[in-house]
């Protein structure tokens, strides 16, 4: 079998199990199987695959039959120009995210301490550490918080690999988390929880239902984050969300409500909410 064969089996196979995008993901696990760029591909097709690299896609292929994400069957997912590792105790990193980390480096300044809340792969806080324009080194502080002792590991594994100087602290929401940040981002859990149940298999199935459960309004962590982030902001400092399409009503009079202060929303490239951020203002001087 060469590669122009075994993209349109692949194909076809993916397509007679109804995946979605067949054809781009019979490219993407080829390219993982053998390592093939687009250009070399173009250049020959006609190269045979030797026997392993056959039975390796053939497995793939079979397991996105099975409709298990892409991103379990290869380990890996982009996210802001660098590959994080994931498995089915993170939420794969999603393109629409990386809207909340352009806003993140656009408000960051040099030496600002700033807190994930949530935190999962270490997608958000990690490409934030390695993409912003501070000296290398400089002592800055990026930490990532999450309840999740699984996923801390994968996020753990993609700071090391990544070579990312983030520190990572195991809490329920803030629990134990003692300091006061600049910025507290988060991507929190946040479908209604009779929504998940019509979600495509993929994310139904094999992203971690604590990543994606918001509880019965889907409110649930916003509430607590903007209520609680108070306590761990500086005086002046922001809080950047996440949000689903339909949240920004909701999240921006929630942070009102709590005393938040230039509140503002952000669309995602598709033209979709996805972004709500504001600062808080420490109104009790003896914090200032
Ligand atoms: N955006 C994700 C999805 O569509 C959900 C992420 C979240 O709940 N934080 O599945």
């Amino acid at each position: 079998m060469n590669l122009k064969e075994a993209l349109s089996t692949g194909e076809q196979r993916l397509n007679e199990a109804q995946i979605m995008d067949a054809r781009i993901d019979a490219w993407l696990l080829l390219e993982w199987v053998t390592g093939i760029t687009r250009a070399k591909y173009f250049m020959d097709p006609g190269r045979e695959l030797s026997e392993s690299e056959i039975h390796v896609y053939e497995e793939a292929l079979a397991k996105r039959c099975r409709r298990i994400p892409l991103q379990h069957i290869t380990g890996e997912q982009e996210f802001m120009g660098l590959s994080f590792k994931v498995n089915e105790n993170v939420l794969i990193p999603r393109q629409d995210t990386e809207c909340l980390v352009e806003l993140a480096l656009e408000k960051y300044e040099p030496g600002m301490h700033v807190l994930d809340m949530c935190t999962g792969s270490g997608c958000i806080i990690i490409s934030m550490e390695k993409l912003h324009q501070n000296q290398p080194d400089q002592d800055a502080g990026f930490s990532g918080c999450d309840i999740s002792e699984a996923a801390l590991e994968i996020a753990k594994e993609n700071a090391k690999i990544l070579h990312s100087k983030v520190c990572f602290i195991q809490s329920d929401l803030f629990e134990k988390v003692e300091k006061r940040y600049d910025m507290i981002l988060s991507n929190p859990p946040y479908i209604r929880t009779s929504v998940i149940d019509e979600l495509e298999e993929e994310v139904r199935c094999h992203d971690p239902r604590i990543a994606l459960d918001g509880k019965e309004d889907g409110l649930y962590f916003y509430r607590r984050i903007i209520e609680e982030a108070r306590n761990h902001l500086v005086n002046g400092g922001w809080l950047m969300f996440e949000i689903g399409h339909d949240q920004r009503e909701d999240v921006m009079s929630m942070m009102t409500e709590y005393g938040y202060e230039e509140i503002h929303a952000r669309k995602d490239l598709a033209g979709l909410d996805r972004v709500v951020f504001g600062r808080y203002y420490i109104l009790d001087d003896s914090l200032r």
